[in-house]
């Protein structure tokens, strides 16, 4: 509601006939199912009350293959320029209609050879599915509120019609999740399949397209690609866009080209990327962030606005060897930060790390930190439900005694304070995330900061 808005939801009810009541609190799903019902009622189709379909027998090698969902690139390690962002705007939803996937018309008897890549299935295309029918009209409303948004001049009408394809936007990423849900009228699991098997045949498409322009492809996930090419033109990349929806028949826009973007390693795996992660600013000066502490709920505030800081400078940066340029700012920023915390300046509630907690607090089996504040708040008769979230500050990360590690943050102050060398390590680690690319990895940035030897670990 808070992203859509009045219009959004005015805009559902109107679509989904349903009264505006009625539809503020009820699911998404009950209002694609008013719609599906309205075309089967159109269509003079008799809808089941009960529904009975139990998902096909496959074979081990058809679950792997069809179980893959979307395709992933996962994005070479590194700092880039000129690099492209191309998304497919609701790519599961445009291909439901494009290739009418529907479960009725999936393995339909009158057209084996219309067939589904990699799987062995096929769909029909003598008679329109009904799903099709339901998303095509909605399709192409969304493009065009989004084509009036950029036309619109005035900030109110931009923000209205931006409500009301946002809506709708949630109208297909939902139907597209219960195509697979087989409680649901229309759904049915192997329709499910069959579009992440077309989305996966796509993406490639536009991989290949791409090199033949070309670019390289950096970095790739579900219904967006990033691509990168020397010296690349605002032109050069628009044309490249309209090659590829024109050749594969579903739109692709350009989210931007970014001056610099850089993809940080994994924890876990040094020598890695991790999909969705990365940071960078486009060529119009906006951030662009996914996947870093900074956006991460369960990072301290402290440590995410020194993150955003370091970021905020490095965004004066035209180009990839500009960093450097703005290194020793960032690092200053960086400096002071772990100096405020070294010396036991920062207040509580900004170094509150918040979790969900996931079970009863008497059914975890190990003592991690979310669980020893779980206990302690029921120690003093405070029970959380899952599901609930709890906020707690660590003190001692290394204590033997549990109980002592982490203080829920609703007890304010302990006479200890908090651990000071666990949340300096905690903002290394960010800073390490932005700088590590850039030849400031955990060591070489403890050593700058020149604290007690107690924060070297
Ligand atoms: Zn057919």
């Amino acid at each position: 509601m808070t992203e859509t808005g009045l219009e959004g939801l005015l805009e559902l009810a109107r679509l989904c006939r349903m009264p505006v009541q009625q539809l503020a609190r009820t699911s998404t799903g009950t209002a694609i199912s008013s719609l599906q019902l309205l075309q089967a009622y159109q269509n003079g189709i008799l809808i089941p009350w009960h529904k009975q379909q139990p998902e096909q027998f496959k074979t081990a090698d058809e679950l792997l293959t069809a179980d893959k969902g979307g395709l992933v690139f996962v994005p070479e390690l590194g700092i880039y320029g000129d690099v492209a962002e191309l998304d497919f705007a609701s790519l599961y939803p445009a291909i439901m209609a494009k290739f009418n996937i529907s479960p009725e018309t999936l393995d339909c008897p009158c057209c084996p050879d219309h067939r589904v890549p990699e799987l062995d299935r096929h769909t029909c295309r003598r008679r329109r599915g009904l799903v099709p029918q339901v998303l095509e009209p909605i399709l192409a409303k969304r493009a065009r509120l989004k084509r009036l948004k950029q036309t619109a001049t005035d900030a109110q009408a931009r923000q209205t019609y931006d409500r009301r394809q946002t809506a709708l936007k949630w109208i297909l990423v939902t139907s597209f999740g219960y195509l697979g849900y087989k409680n649901f009228v229309f759904g049915r699991i192997e329709a499910h399949e069959a579009v992440t098997a077309y989305s996966r045949e796509l993406l490639l498409q536009a991989k290949e397209l791409a090199e033949a322009a070309g670019f390289r492809l950096i970095h790739a996930i579900v219904d967006s690609i990033w691509v990168h090419k020397p010296h690349v033109g605002e032109r050069e990349v628009a044309d490249l866009a309209d090659t590829i929806s024109r050749a594969i028949g579903i739109p692709l826009a350009v989210e931007g080209v970014y001056r610099w973007l850089i993809f940080p390693p994994s924890r876990t795996h040094p020598r890695l990327g991790v999909p969705n992660r990365f940071v960078g600013v486009f060529r119009d000066g906006t951030l662009k962030v996914r996947g870093l502490e900074c956006r991460r709920h369960d990072t301290p505030p402290f440590i995410a606005q020194a993150q955003q800081a370091v970021l905020q400078i490095l965004t004066q940066a035209r180009t990839p060897p500009e960093l450097a340029r703005h290194l020793p700012e960032a690092l200053d920023v960086l400096k002071t930060s772990a100096r405020q915390l070294w010396e036991g300046r920062v207040p509580l509630h900004d170094l509150a790390i918040t979790k969900q907690v996931s079970q009863d607090p008497d059914a975890y089996r190990r003592p991690c930190d979310t669980a020893i504040a779980a206990h302690s708040l029921l120690a003093r008769g405070v029970r959380l439900a899952p599901g609930e979230s709890v906020q707690f500050v660590i003190t001692a990360a290394g204590d033997p005694d549990p109980a002592c590690r982490v203080r829920p943050l609703a007890w304010g102050v302990s006479p200890e304070g908090y651990d000071r060398a666990k949340y300096v390590e905690l903002l290394l680690r960010a800073a390490e995330t932005v700088l590590g690319p850039l030849g400031y990895d955990y060591a070489k940035l403890n050593e700058l900061l020149e604290l007690q030897p107690a924060a070297c670990r």
